[in-house]
């Protein structure tokens, strides 16, 4: 049975819906797949990198595919070591919040990096 539905984890919204494997929140337009990131009913979540490694803070993680960043003519070449990660509830998917040498703090997806 599908009635109890978990709140939107961005916005707490109580009115979310299935559409497909994903959950909706109309209030705030989020899309989220509530088996890969709600780990149980505790409301621990995992966040797994590329490959399905459990991610934590303070890991270093390696970009797999290189990234295009605004202003930068070559983005972030796969292979790229990012030290000291830190994991967020992002917008979007952007779960790792890190810094990258010469690109500054910004935001990942946990989808283009694999543990180092
Ligand atoms: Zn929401």
């Amino acid at each position: 049975m599908s009635d109890n539905l978990p709140a939107c984890p961005a916005c707490s919204g109580a009115h979310t819906y299935e559409m497909g494997a994903l959950l909706v929140c109309p209030e705030c337009g989020l899309e989220w797949s509530p088996s890969e990131e709600t780990a149980d009913e505790s409301g621990s979540k995992v966040i797994r990198d590329a490959v399905g490694n459990v991610l934590a803070d303070g890991d270093t993680v390696t970009v797999v595919r290189t990234l295009k960043v605004k202003g930068s003519p070559t983005g972030i070449k796969a292979g790229t070591k990012v030290r000291n990660i830190r994991l967020v509830d992002g917008v979007d998917g952007h779960d790792i919040d890190c810094k990258v040498d010469g690109f500054g703090a910004m935001q990942l997806k946990s989808s283009v990096v694999k543990k180092a």
